[in-house]
Protein backbone atom coordinates (compact mmCIF):
# COMPACT_ATOMS: atom_id res chain seq x y z
CA UNK A 1 0.00 0.00 0.00
CA UNK A 2 1.38 3.05 -0.85
CA UNK A 3 2.05 6.01 1.97
CA UNK A 4 -0.04 8.17 -0.50
CA UNK A 5 -2.99 6.88 0.28
CA UNK A 6 -2.82 7.04 3.98
CA UNK A 7 -1.59 10.82 3.76
CA UNK A 8 -3.99 11.85 1.14
CA UNK A 9 -6.11 10.56 4.29
CA UNK A 10 -4.36 12.11 6.80
CA UNK A 11 -5.47 15.43 4.97
CA UNK A 12 -8.83 14.91 4.87
CA UNK A 13 -8.73 14.09 8.57
CA UNK A 14 -6.84 17.46 9.41
CA UNK A 15 -9.88 19.51 7.61
CA UNK A 16 -12.32 18.70 9.87
CA UNK A 17 -12.64 19.00 13.66
CA UNK A 18 -16.53 16.72 13.47
CA UNK A 19 -16.20 13.24 14.81
CA UNK A 20 -18.80 12.03 12.54
CA UNK A 21 -16.55 12.90 9.40
CA UNK A 22 -13.58 11.56 11.00
CA UNK A 23 -15.40 8.08 11.54
CA UNK A 24 -16.61 7.80 7.91
CA UNK A 25 -12.85 8.95 6.64
CA UNK A 26 -11.90 6.30 8.57
CA UNK A 27 -14.07 3.67 7.06
CA UNK A 28 -12.80 5.31 3.65
CA UNK A 29 -9.24 4.10 5.03
CA UNK A 30 -10.11 1.10 6.18
CA UNK A 31 -11.96 -0.20 2.76
CA UNK A 32 -8.59 0.66 1.00
CA UNK A 33 -6.19 -0.85 3.29
CA UNK A 34 -4.94 -4.60 2.82
CA UNK A 35 -5.25 -7.05 5.67
CA UNK A 36 -1.23 -7.21 6.11
CA UNK A 37 -0.94 -3.25 6.34
CA UNK A 38 -4.12 -3.24 9.12
CA UNK A 39 -2.08 -2.83 12.25
CA UNK A 40 0.32 -0.13 10.59
CA UNK A 41 -2.51 2.17 9.63
CA UNK A 42 -3.85 2.13 12.76
CA UNK A 43 -0.86 2.67 14.19
CA UNK A 44 0.06 5.43 12.10
CA UNK A 45 -3.14 7.30 12.30
CA UNK A 46 -2.72 7.06 15.60
CA UNK A 47 0.62 9.13 15.44
CA UNK A 48 2.48 5.96 16.82
CA UNK A 49 4.28 2.98 15.55
CA UNK A 50 3.26 0.27 18.29
CA UNK A 51 1.12 0.33 21.02
CA UNK A 52 1.14 2.39 23.86
CA UNK A 53 2.81 0.92 26.50
CA UNK A 54 5.65 -0.49 24.20
CA UNK A 55 7.01 3.94 24.94
CA UNK A 56 8.68 3.79 21.71
CA UNK A 57 9.88 6.99 21.13
CA UNK A 58 11.60 8.78 18.18
CA UNK A 59 13.75 11.11 19.27
CA UNK A 60 13.80 14.02 17.33
CA UNK A 61 13.47 17.83 18.71
CA UNK A 62 12.38 20.80 16.69
CA UNK A 63 16.08 21.56 16.32
CA UNK A 64 17.12 18.49 14.72
CA UNK A 65 14.01 17.79 12.02
CA UNK A 66 14.94 21.40 11.07
CA UNK A 67 18.42 21.16 10.20
CA UNK A 68 17.05 17.95 7.91
CA UNK A 69 14.70 20.11 6.00
CA UNK A 70 17.80 22.75 5.59
CA UNK A 71 19.60 19.87 4.30
CA UNK A 72 16.82 18.17 2.14
CA UNK A 73 15.76 21.83 0.58
CA UNK A 74 19.43 23.48 0.22
CA UNK A 75 18.41 25.72 2.60
CA UNK A 76 19.60 28.18 5.39
CA UNK A 77 18.93 26.70 8.53
CA UNK A 78 17.99 29.96 9.89
CA UNK A 79 15.55 30.14 6.85
CA UNK A 80 13.81 27.13 7.86
CA UNK A 81 13.38 28.26 11.67
CA UNK A 82 12.28 31.71 10.64
CA UNK A 83 9.57 30.34 8.11
CA UNK A 84 8.91 27.93 11.49
CA UNK A 85 8.12 30.78 13.55
CA UNK A 86 5.58 32.27 11.01
CA UNK A 87 4.14 29.47 10.27
CA UNK A 88 3.93 27.13 13.49
CA UNK A 89 4.55 23.65 12.03
CA UNK A 90 7.22 22.12 10.70
CA UNK A 91 5.18 19.75 9.13
CA UNK A 92 3.88 22.62 6.73
CA UNK A 93 7.12 24.02 6.59
CA UNK A 94 8.59 21.22 5.35
CA UNK A 95 6.05 20.23 2.66
CA UNK A 96 6.00 24.30 1.50
CA UNK A 97 9.65 23.94 0.51
CA UNK A 98 9.80 20.79 -0.47
CA UNK A 99 6.91 21.89 -2.99
CA UNK A 100 9.27 24.58 -3.74
CA UNK A 101 12.32 22.83 -4.39
CA UNK A 102 11.04 19.81 -5.78
CA UNK A 103 13.22 16.96 -5.95
CA UNK A 104 15.76 18.18 -7.81
CA UNK A 105 17.64 18.85 -4.73
CA UNK A 106 17.33 15.97 -2.68
CA UNK A 107 17.50 13.87 -6.16
CA UNK A 108 21.05 14.89 -6.32
CA UNK A 109 21.57 14.63 -2.13
CA UNK A 110 21.05 10.81 -2.76
CA UNK A 111 21.79 9.76 -6.16
CA UNK A 112 24.19 7.30 -5.12
CA UNK A 113 22.22 6.30 -2.59
CA UNK A 114 18.66 5.50 -4.14
CA UNK A 115 17.03 5.06 -7.53
CA UNK A 116 13.41 5.38 -6.16
CA UNK A 117 11.16 7.95 -7.40
CA UNK A 118 9.04 10.76 -5.86
CA UNK A 119 5.76 9.27 -4.63
CA UNK A 120 7.37 5.38 -4.18
CA UNK A 121 6.90 5.48 -0.15
CA UNK A 122 4.71 2.52 0.74
CA UNK A 123 3.27 2.52 4.26
CA UNK A 124 6.57 -0.72 4.65
CA UNK A 125 9.12 1.85 3.87
CA UNK A 126 7.47 4.41 6.44
CA UNK A 127 6.89 1.61 8.80
CA UNK A 128 10.39 0.18 8.46
CA UNK A 129 12.42 3.76 8.96
CA UNK A 130 10.41 4.90 11.61
CA UNK A 131 11.22 1.66 13.34
CA UNK A 132 14.96 2.43 12.45
CA UNK A 133 14.23 5.72 14.08
CA UNK A 134 13.51 4.50 16.97
CA UNK A 135 15.69 1.81 17.20
CA UNK A 136 18.67 3.96 16.55
CA UNK A 137 20.65 4.18 19.77
CA UNK A 138 24.00 5.31 21.50
CA UNK A 139 26.93 7.34 19.93
CA UNK A 140 26.33 9.03 16.35
CA UNK A 141 22.33 8.24 17.07
CA UNK A 142 21.61 11.82 16.31
CA UNK A 143 23.70 11.83 13.10
CA UNK A 144 21.79 8.27 11.68
CA UNK A 145 18.56 9.26 12.86
CA UNK A 146 18.89 12.22 10.56
CA UNK A 147 19.61 10.59 7.54
CA UNK A 148 16.86 7.91 7.74
CA UNK A 149 14.74 10.86 7.57
CA UNK A 150 16.74 12.75 5.11
CA UNK A 151 16.36 9.06 2.67
CA UNK A 152 12.52 9.52 3.37
CA UNK A 153 11.93 13.40 2.56
CA UNK A 154 13.92 12.29 -0.69
CA UNK A 155 11.13 10.28 -1.89
CA UNK A 156 8.44 11.82 -0.06
CA UNK A 157 5.64 14.00 -2.14
CA UNK A 158 5.05 17.42 -0.09
CA UNK A 159 2.28 15.99 1.40
CA UNK A 160 4.49 13.02 2.39
CA UNK A 161 7.05 15.03 4.04
CA UNK A 162 4.51 17.21 6.29
CA UNK A 163 2.95 14.17 8.02
CA UNK A 164 6.21 12.36 8.27
CA UNK A 165 7.67 15.12 10.23
CA UNK A 166 4.69 15.76 12.52
CA UNK A 167 4.76 11.84 13.42
CA UNK A 168 8.76 11.80 14.13
CA UNK A 169 7.87 14.97 16.00
CA UNK A 170 5.07 13.21 17.31
CA UNK A 171 2.98 16.31 16.65
CA UNK A 172 0.49 14.50 14.06
CA UNK A 173 -2.14 16.38 15.54
CA UNK A 174 -5.04 14.51 13.74
CA UNK A 175 -7.45 14.56 16.94
CA UNK A 176 -8.22 10.54 16.08
CA UNK A 177 -8.39 9.31 19.24
CA UNK A 178 -8.58 5.44 20.19
CA UNK A 179 -12.02 5.55 20.95
CA UNK A 180 -12.79 7.10 17.30
CA UNK A 181 -11.20 4.72 15.68
CA UNK A 182 -12.92 1.84 17.41
CA UNK A 183 -16.02 3.43 16.60
CA UNK A 184 -15.30 3.52 12.91
CA UNK A 185 -14.12 -0.23 13.50
CA UNK A 186 -17.19 -1.41 14.64
CA UNK A 187 -19.36 0.35 11.54
CA UNK A 188 -16.64 -0.71 8.81
CA UNK A 189 -16.87 -5.34 10.95
CA UNK A 190 -20.28 -4.89 12.79
CA UNK A 191 -23.65 -3.58 13.02
CA UNK A 192 -22.48 -0.98 15.12
CA UNK A 193 -23.66 -0.73 18.91
CA UNK A 194 -23.38 -4.53 19.75
CA UNK A 195 -19.88 -4.99 17.80
CA UNK A 196 -18.76 -2.03 20.02
CA UNK A 197 -18.60 -3.49 23.17
CA UNK A 198 -17.20 -6.51 21.78
CA UNK A 199 -14.50 -4.49 20.18
CA UNK A 200 -14.11 -2.32 23.37
CA UNK A 201 -13.72 -5.44 25.56
CA UNK A 202 -10.78 -6.28 23.36
CA UNK A 203 -9.44 -2.95 23.08
CA UNK A 204 -9.29 -2.74 27.45
CA UNK A 205 -8.27 -6.16 27.50
CA UNK A 206 -5.07 -5.54 25.16
CA UNK A 207 -4.82 -2.31 25.49
CA UNK A 208 -3.45 -2.18 22.03
CA UNK A 209 -5.61 -0.39 18.97
CA UNK A 210 -3.45 -1.83 16.09
CA UNK A 211 -3.75 -5.65 17.41
CA UNK A 212 -7.42 -5.04 17.46
CA UNK A 213 -7.72 -3.64 14.17
CA UNK A 214 -5.41 -6.71 13.05
CA UNK A 215 -7.80 -9.09 14.64
CA UNK A 216 -10.74 -7.67 12.76
CA UNK A 217 -8.91 -8.03 9.77
CA UNK A 218 -7.85 -11.24 9.64
CA UNK A 219 -10.71 -12.96 11.81
CA UNK A 220 -13.48 -10.54 11.84
CA UNK A 221 -16.07 -10.48 14.90
CA UNK A 222 -15.28 -14.00 16.14
CA UNK A 223 -11.72 -13.00 16.27
CA UNK A 224 -12.69 -10.13 18.60
CA UNK A 225 -14.19 -12.03 20.85
CA UNK A 226 -11.60 -14.62 21.37
CA UNK A 227 -9.19 -12.10 22.19
CA UNK A 228 -8.01 -12.78 25.64
CA UNK A 229 -5.58 -12.06 28.41
CA UNK A 230 -2.13 -12.28 28.10
CA UNK A 231 0.27 -12.24 30.87
CA UNK A 232 3.10 -9.27 29.94
CA UNK A 233 0.58 -7.55 27.93
CA UNK A 234 -1.42 -4.78 30.35
CA UNK A 235 -4.94 -4.47 31.05
CA UNK A 236 -6.67 -1.28 31.05
CA UNK A 237 -7.44 -0.47 34.43
CA UNK A 238 -10.75 -0.12 36.24
CA UNK A 239 -11.68 3.61 38.14
CA UNK A 240 -13.54 4.73 40.36
CA UNK A 241 -16.46 7.61 40.43
CA UNK A 242 -16.35 10.29 43.25
CA UNK A 243 -18.97 10.68 46.22
CA UNK A 244 -18.98 13.21 48.75
CA UNK A 245 -21.67 12.03 50.98
CA UNK A 246 -21.16 8.81 53.15
CA UNK A 247 -25.07 7.72 52.96
CA UNK A 248 -25.29 8.58 49.53
CA UNK A 249 -22.65 5.93 49.18
CA UNK A 250 -24.13 3.59 50.57
CA UNK A 251 -27.18 3.78 49.33
CA UNK A 252 -25.68 3.41 45.94
CA UNK A 253 -24.21 0.54 46.93
CA UNK A 254 -27.20 -1.35 47.95
CA UNK A 255 -26.78 -0.26 51.85
CA UNK A 256 -23.34 -2.11 52.17
CA UNK A 257 -20.38 -2.29 50.91
CA UNK A 258 -16.66 -3.22 51.15
CA UNK A 259 -14.27 -0.14 52.59
CA UNK A 260 -10.90 -0.38 51.41
CA UNK A 261 -7.89 1.83 52.86
CA UNK A 262 -7.15 4.46 49.95
CA UNK A 263 -3.00 4.46 49.79
CA UNK A 264 -1.86 7.22 48.51
CA UNK A 265 1.15 5.86 46.32
CA UNK A 266 1.35 4.21 42.69
CA UNK A 267 -0.98 2.19 41.28
CA UNK A 268 0.90 -0.93 39.67
CA UNK A 269 -0.87 -3.68 37.73
CA UNK A 270 2.04 -6.52 38.24
CA UNK A 271 2.29 -9.49 34.95
CA UNK A 272 3.70 -12.55 36.54
CA UNK A 273 5.00 -15.96 34.17
CA UNK A 274 7.42 -17.86 35.93
CA UNK A 275 10.41 -15.29 36.38
CA UNK A 276 9.33 -12.78 34.24
CA UNK A 277 7.89 -9.89 36.28
CA UNK A 278 6.29 -6.30 34.49
CA UNK A 279 4.60 -3.95 36.42
CA UNK A 280 2.59 -1.20 34.80
CA UNK A 281 1.48 2.17 35.98
CA UNK A 282 -1.73 3.68 35.77
CA UNK A 283 -1.39 4.77 32.44
CA UNK A 284 0.38 1.44 31.23
CA UNK A 285 4.01 2.38 31.14
CA UNK A 286 5.91 0.00 31.86
CA UNK A 287 7.72 0.87 35.51
CA UNK A 288 9.26 -2.46 36.28
CA UNK A 289 12.69 -1.13 36.24
CA UNK A 290 12.23 1.76 38.61
CA UNK A 291 10.64 -1.31 41.44
CA UNK A 292 13.32 -3.54 40.96
CA UNK A 293 12.39 -4.72 44.83
CA UNK A 294 8.63 -4.80 44.06
CA UNK A 295 9.57 -6.87 40.72
CA UNK A 296 11.54 -9.36 43.12
CA UNK A 297 9.10 -9.48 45.82
CA UNK A 298 6.10 -10.62 43.71
CA UNK A 299 8.03 -13.55 42.18
CA UNK A 300 8.63 -14.73 45.64
CA UNK A 301 5.55 -13.98 47.31
CA UNK A 302 2.53 -15.09 45.20
CA UNK A 303 1.65 -18.69 44.61
CA UNK A 304 0.64 -18.97 41.03
CA UNK A 305 3.80 -17.82 38.62
CA UNK A 306 1.08 -16.89 35.91
CA UNK A 307 -0.95 -14.36 37.44
CA UNK A 308 -1.88 -10.18 37.26
CA UNK A 309 -2.66 -8.87 40.36
CA UNK A 310 -2.93 -4.87 40.92
CA UNK A 311 -2.62 -2.97 44.23
CA UNK A 312 -0.95 0.81 45.25
CA UNK A 313 2.75 1.11 45.94
CA UNK A 314 2.97 3.14 48.89
CA UNK A 315 6.26 4.76 49.95
CA UNK A 316 6.87 2.62 54.10
CA UNK A 317 8.89 3.39 57.22
CA UNK A 318 9.78 -0.04 58.47
CA UNK A 319 10.70 1.34 61.20
CA UNK A 320 7.93 3.20 62.86
CA UNK A 321 6.03 0.68 60.75
CA UNK A 322 3.56 3.04 58.87
CA UNK A 323 2.61 4.58 56.12
CA UNK A 324 5.06 7.96 54.35
CA UNK A 325 3.21 10.64 52.16
CA UNK A 326 3.03 10.18 48.61
CA UNK A 327 5.97 13.13 47.50
CA UNK A 328 8.30 10.49 49.25
CA UNK A 329 7.77 7.94 46.88
CA UNK A 330 7.82 9.62 43.75
CA UNK A 331 11.83 10.15 44.72
CA UNK A 332 11.70 6.68 43.49
CA UNK A 333 10.89 7.77 39.80
CA UNK A 334 13.80 8.22 38.15
CA UNK A 335 16.23 6.98 35.82
CA UNK A 336 19.26 6.59 38.04
CA UNK A 337 20.37 5.38 41.07
CA UNK A 338 17.95 2.83 41.82
CA UNK A 339 19.83 0.73 43.87
CA UNK A 340 20.12 3.29 46.15
CA UNK A 341 16.53 4.72 46.29
CA UNK A 342 15.75 1.00 47.03
CA UNK A 343 16.99 1.99 50.01
CA UNK A 344 16.87 4.55 51.05
CA UNK A 345 12.74 4.62 50.11
CA UNK A 346 11.56 1.23 51.25
CA UNK A 347 7.89 0.59 49.96
CA UNK A 348 5.32 -1.70 50.44
CA UNK A 349 2.58 -2.59 48.18
CA UNK A 350 -1.04 -3.30 48.77
CA UNK A 351 -2.76 -5.57 46.26
CA UNK A 352 -6.67 -5.08 46.04
CA UNK A 353 -7.41 -7.42 42.54
CA UNK A 354 -6.81 -10.10 40.62
CA UNK A 355 -7.00 -10.11 36.90
CA UNK A 356 -6.08 -13.65 36.31
CA UNK A 357 -4.70 -16.82 37.39
CA UNK A 358 -3.41 -19.84 35.78
CA UNK A 359 -4.63 -19.23 32.35
CA UNK A 360 -8.00 -18.36 33.43
CA UNK A 361 -9.40 -14.74 32.85
CA UNK A 362 -10.95 -13.44 36.43
CA UNK A 363 -12.57 -10.28 34.81
CA UNK A 364 -15.63 -11.59 34.36
CA UNK A 365 -15.54 -12.74 38.60
CA UNK A 366 -17.54 -11.08 41.17
CA UNK A 367 -15.19 -8.65 43.27
CA UNK A 368 -16.00 -10.78 46.11
CA UNK A 369 -14.83 -13.78 44.40
CA UNK A 370 -11.37 -12.30 43.16
CA UNK A 371 -10.96 -11.14 46.57
CA UNK A 372 -11.31 -14.66 47.85
CA UNK A 373 -8.92 -15.78 45.30
CA UNK A 374 -6.31 -12.99 45.70
CA UNK A 375 -6.55 -13.20 49.83
CA UNK A 376 -5.52 -17.15 49.13
CA UNK A 377 -2.50 -16.52 47.25
CA UNK A 378 -0.15 -14.19 49.05
CA UNK A 379 2.43 -15.84 50.59
CA UNK A 380 3.91 -14.41 53.77
CA UNK A 381 6.31 -11.72 53.12
CA UNK A 382 7.22 -8.13 53.99
CA UNK A 383 6.70 -6.35 51.20
CA UNK A 384 3.03 -7.58 49.01
CA UNK A 385 0.63 -7.31 51.46
CA UNK A 386 -3.47 -6.86 51.60
CA UNK A 387 -5.23 -3.78 51.25
CA UNK A 388 -6.99 -2.97 54.77
CA UNK A 389 -10.53 -3.80 54.26
CA UNK A 390 -14.08 -3.91 55.95
CA UNK A 391 -17.49 -4.70 55.32
CA UNK A 392 -20.01 -1.99 56.33
CA UNK A 393 -23.71 -1.16 56.41
CA UNK A 394 -24.23 1.83 58.47
CA UNK A 395 -23.03 5.69 58.29
CA UNK A 396 -21.55 5.37 61.64
CA UNK A 397 -19.32 2.32 60.70
CA UNK A 398 -18.49 3.73 57.75
CA UNK A 399 -17.41 7.07 58.87
CA UNK A 400 -15.09 5.33 61.84
CA UNK A 401 -13.71 3.21 59.08
CA UNK A 402 -12.72 6.48 56.92
CA UNK A 403 -11.06 8.23 59.97
CA UNK A 404 -9.12 5.32 60.88
CA UNK A 405 -7.75 5.20 57.10
CA UNK A 406 -6.72 8.73 57.27
CA UNK A 407 -5.24 8.20 61.24
CA UNK A 408 -2.90 5.83 58.82
CA UNK A 409 -2.05 8.37 56.54
CA UNK A 410 -4.72 7.32 53.35
CA UNK A 411 -5.98 9.75 51.31
CA UNK A 412 -9.50 8.03 52.12
CA UNK A 413 -11.34 4.83 51.09
CA UNK A 414 -12.44 3.09 48.26
CA UNK A 415 -15.75 2.05 48.59
CA UNK A 416 -16.64 -1.23 46.77
CA UNK A 417 -20.21 -3.00 45.71
CA UNK A 418 -20.32 -6.52 46.77
CA UNK A 419 -22.98 -7.46 44.70
CA UNK A 420 -22.91 -10.10 42.39
CA UNK A 421 -22.84 -8.46 39.55
CA UNK A 422 -19.49 -6.60 40.02
CA UNK A 423 -17.16 -7.95 37.47
CA UNK A 424 -13.64 -5.86 37.33
CA UNK A 425 -14.84 -3.08 34.52
CA UNK A 426 -11.55 -2.87 32.24
CA UNK A 427 -10.72 1.09 31.09
CA UNK A 428 -14.02 1.90 32.48
CA UNK A 429 -15.05 4.57 35.50
CA UNK A 430 -17.97 3.55 37.31
CA UNK A 431 -19.84 3.01 40.27
CA UNK A 432 -18.62 -0.25 41.85
CA UNK A 433 -15.60 1.37 42.84
CA UNK A 434 -16.81 4.92 44.84
CA UNK A 435 -13.65 6.74 46.04
CA UNK A 436 -14.20 9.41 49.00
CA UNK A 437 -11.32 11.42 50.26
CA UNK A 438 -10.87 13.05 52.69
CA UNK A 439 -10.89 16.82 50.94
CA UNK A 440 -14.14 15.92 49.96
CA UNK A 441 -15.42 16.40 53.60
CA UNK A 442 -13.63 19.92 53.82
CA UNK A 443 -15.80 22.49 52.62
CA UNK A 444 -16.58 22.47 48.66
CA UNK A 445 -12.41 21.66 48.38
CA UNK A 446 -12.28 18.98 45.72
CA UNK A 447 -9.33 17.96 43.76
CA UNK A 448 -9.25 17.02 39.86
CA UNK A 449 -6.74 16.25 37.22
CA UNK A 450 -6.44 18.53 34.49
CA UNK A 451 -4.67 18.86 31.19
CA UNK A 452 -2.04 21.81 30.48
CA UNK A 453 -3.35 23.27 27.25
CA UNK A 454 -1.79 26.37 27.30
CA UNK A 455 0.98 29.14 29.71
CA UNK A 456 1.23 32.59 30.50
CA UNK A 457 4.34 34.23 31.51
CA UNK A 458 5.35 35.35 34.81
CA UNK A 459 6.03 38.55 35.80
CA UNK A 460 8.50 40.41 38.52
CA UNK A 461 10.38 37.45 39.93
CA UNK A 462 8.66 34.89 37.80
CA UNK A 463 9.83 36.71 34.76
CA UNK A 464 10.80 34.25 31.92
CA UNK A 465 8.86 31.68 33.52
CA UNK A 466 5.24 30.02 32.85
CA UNK A 467 3.45 31.32 36.01
CA UNK A 468 0.00 30.80 34.81
CA UNK A 469 -1.02 27.93 33.20
CA UNK A 470 -4.28 27.42 31.15
CA UNK A 471 -6.18 24.01 31.88
CA UNK A 472 -8.47 22.01 30.35
CA UNK A 473 -11.09 19.20 31.49
CA UNK A 474 -11.21 16.19 29.13
CA UNK A 475 -14.33 15.76 26.85
CA UNK A 476 -14.55 12.44 26.52
CA UNK A 477 -17.76 12.28 24.21
CA UNK A 478 -16.41 14.55 21.80
CA UNK A 479 -12.44 13.59 22.64
CA UNK A 480 -11.20 17.35 23.29
CA UNK A 481 -9.66 19.29 25.69
CA UNK A 482 -11.97 21.97 27.31
CA UNK A 483 -10.42 25.17 29.19
CA UNK A 484 -11.67 24.97 32.83
CA UNK A 485 -9.56 27.25 34.73
CA UNK A 486 -6.34 29.80 34.48
CA UNK A 487 -3.71 27.79 37.28
CA UNK A 488 -1.48 30.10 39.40
CA UNK A 489 -1.00 29.41 42.70
CA UNK A 490 0.39 26.11 44.64
CA UNK A 491 4.01 26.03 43.22
CA UNK A 492 6.64 26.00 45.00
CA UNK A 493 9.61 27.25 43.03
CA UNK A 494 10.93 23.96 42.79
CA UNK A 495 7.39 22.78 41.27
CA UNK A 496 7.47 25.99 38.58
CA UNK A 497 11.28 25.34 37.02
CA UNK A 498 9.72 21.76 36.44
CA UNK A 499 6.69 22.87 35.00
CA UNK A 500 8.54 25.48 32.86
CA UNK A 501 11.10 22.81 31.58
CA UNK A 502 8.71 19.99 31.17
CA UNK A 503 6.26 22.41 29.26
CA UNK A 504 8.13 24.47 27.30
CA UNK A 505 9.53 21.11 25.54
CA UNK A 506 5.76 20.59 24.55
CA UNK A 507 4.86 24.11 22.85
CA UNK A 508 3.12 24.65 19.56
CA UNK A 509 2.62 27.63 17.81
CA UNK A 510 -1.00 27.31 16.93
CA UNK A 511 -3.71 25.66 18.97
CA UNK A 512 -4.09 22.45 18.88
CA UNK A 513 -6.99 21.33 17.15
CA UNK A 514 -8.68 19.33 19.75
CA UNK A 515 -8.72 22.09 22.30
CA UNK A 516 -11.55 24.66 22.70
CA UNK A 517 -10.75 27.45 24.34
CA UNK A 518 -12.28 31.00 24.27
CA UNK A 519 -8.50 32.80 25.32
CA UNK A 520 -5.26 32.85 24.03
CA UNK A 521 -2.55 32.09 26.30
CA UNK A 522 1.18 33.37 25.38
CA UNK A 523 1.99 29.78 24.54
CA UNK A 524 -0.17 26.89 23.45
CA UNK A 525 0.87 23.62 25.32
CA UNK A 526 0.62 20.06 23.61
CA UNK A 527 -2.27 18.59 25.34
CA UNK A 528 -0.18 15.83 27.31
CA UNK A 529 0.60 16.92 30.89
CA UNK A 530 -2.07 16.47 33.56
CA UNK A 531 -1.81 18.13 37.08
CA UNK A 532 -4.05 17.30 39.67
CA UNK A 533 -5.55 20.60 41.18
CA UNK A 534 -7.96 21.52 44.00
CA UNK A 535 -10.43 24.04 43.77
CA UNK A 536 -12.80 26.12 46.21
CA UNK A 537 -16.07 25.34 43.92
CA UNK A 538 -17.38 25.45 40.67
CA UNK A 539 -19.24 28.17 39.01
CA UNK A 540 -20.33 29.05 35.58
CA UNK A 541 -18.32 30.98 33.57
CA UNK A 542 -18.44 33.35 30.32
CA UNK A 543 -14.66 32.27 29.19
CA UNK A 544 -13.83 28.89 30.00
CA UNK A 545 -15.48 25.98 27.30
CA UNK A 546 -16.12 23.45 29.36
CA UNK A 547 -19.18 22.35 29.30
CA UNK A 548 -20.20 25.04 27.03
CA UNK A 549 -23.65 25.97 26.58
CA UNK A 550 -24.51 22.81 29.25
CA UNK A 551 -26.04 25.04 32.07
CA UNK A 552 -26.49 28.19 30.01
CA UNK A 553 -25.70 29.69 26.63
CA UNK A 554 -22.76 30.53 25.72
CA UNK A 555 -21.51 29.68 29.49
CA UNK A 556 -19.23 27.04 30.49
CA UNK A 557 -18.18 25.83 34.02
CA UNK A 558 -15.39 27.03 35.70
CA UNK A 559 -13.29 26.17 38.95
CA UNK A 560 -12.45 28.73 41.56
CA UNK A 561 -9.33 29.25 43.18
CA UNK A 562 -7.46 26.59 41.55
CA UNK A 563 -4.19 25.50 43.95
CA UNK A 564 -2.01 23.03 41.92
CA UNK A 565 -1.21 19.94 44.33
CA UNK A 566 0.87 17.33 42.05
CA UNK A 567 1.88 16.71 38.59
CA UNK A 568 0.24 13.38 37.83
CA UNK A 569 2.84 11.83 35.22
CA UNK A 570 1.04 8.79 35.66
CA UNK A 571 -1.80 9.67 33.80
CA UNK A 572 -2.31 10.26 29.95
CA UNK A 573 -4.98 12.94 29.03
CA UNK A 574 -7.79 10.88 28.53
CA UNK A 575 -7.58 9.80 31.58
CA UNK A 576 -8.10 13.14 33.18
CA UNK A 577 -11.39 14.40 35.06
CA UNK A 578 -13.76 14.57 32.34
CA UNK A 579 -16.43 17.47 31.55
CA UNK A 580 -19.40 15.38 32.40
CA UNK A 581 -17.84 14.31 35.82
CA UNK A 582 -17.47 18.55 36.34
CA UNK A 583 -21.04 19.05 35.45
CA UNK A 584 -22.25 16.72 38.10
CA UNK A 585 -19.93 18.15 40.82
CA UNK A 586 -21.50 21.27 39.65
CA UNK A 587 -25.38 20.02 39.87
CA UNK A 588 -24.41 18.01 43.40
CA UNK A 589 -22.86 21.42 44.41
CA UNK A 590 -26.08 22.86 43.56
CA UNK A 591 -28.30 20.62 45.20
CA UNK A 592 -26.50 20.81 48.55
CA UNK A 593 -26.14 24.36 48.38
CA UNK A 594 -30.42 24.59 48.78
P1 LIG B 1 -7.17 9.71 42.20
O1 LIG B 1 -6.87 10.87 41.31
O2 LIG B 1 -8.35 9.92 43.04
O3 LIG B 1 -6.00 9.15 42.92
P2 LIG B 1 -7.31 8.22 39.86
O4 LIG B 1 -8.06 9.13 38.96
O5 LIG B 1 -5.87 8.01 39.67
O6 LIG B 1 -7.63 8.58 41.34
P3 LIG B 1 -9.40 6.52 40.43
O7 LIG B 1 -9.76 5.25 39.84
O8 LIG B 1 -10.33 7.62 40.27
O9 LIG B 1 -8.00 6.83 39.81
O10 LIG B 1 -9.10 6.31 41.98
C1 LIG B 1 -8.65 5.11 42.33
C2 LIG B 1 -7.17 5.12 42.52
O11 LIG B 1 -6.92 4.98 43.90
C3 LIG B 1 -6.60 3.91 41.88
O12 LIG B 1 -6.14 4.22 40.59
C4 LIG B 1 -5.48 3.51 42.78
O13 LIG B 1 -4.28 4.09 42.32
C5 LIG B 1 -5.80 4.14 44.11
N1 LIG B 1 -6.12 3.19 45.19
C6 LIG B 1 -5.58 3.22 46.43
N2 LIG B 1 -6.10 2.26 47.20
C7 LIG B 1 -6.98 1.57 46.46
C8 LIG B 1 -7.83 0.47 46.72
N3 LIG B 1 -7.89 -0.11 47.91
N4 LIG B 1 -8.62 0.03 45.70
C9 LIG B 1 -8.58 0.61 44.49
N5 LIG B 1 -7.79 1.67 44.19
C10 LIG B 1 -6.99 2.15 45.16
Amino acid sequence: MKYSILSDIFKKLDSTTKRLEMIEILIELFNKTPIENFRHVIYLTSGKIGADYKNLDFGFADKMVIKVIAKAVGKPVKQISDLYKQIGDLGEVAELLIKETGQQHLGAFFQTTTSKQKNSLTIEDVWNNLHKIVNTEGKGSASKKTNILLGMFSEASPNEAKYITRTVLTQLRLGVKDLTIIEALSRKFGDGKEARVKIERAYNVTSDIGEVGEVLARNGMEGIEKITIQVGRPIRMMAAQRMASIEEILEKLGGECALEFKYDGERVQGHILNDDVSLYSRNLNEISSMYPDVEKALKNSLKSKDIIVEGEITAWDPVDEKLKPFQILMSRKRKYGINEAVQSIPVKVFLFDILYIDGESLLEKSYPQRRKILESNILDNDIIVLSSRKIVSSPVLFEEYFENAIENGCEGIMAKDTRDETQYQAGNRGFLWIKHKFDYSESFADSYDFIVVGGFYGKGRRKGTLGTLLMAAFNAEEERFETVCKLGSGFTDEDLAKVTEDLMKLKVEQRPKDVISKMTPDVWIQPTKVYEIQGADLSTSPIHTCALDEIKKDTGIAIRFPRFIRFRDDKNPDQATTTSEIINAYKNQRTKNR
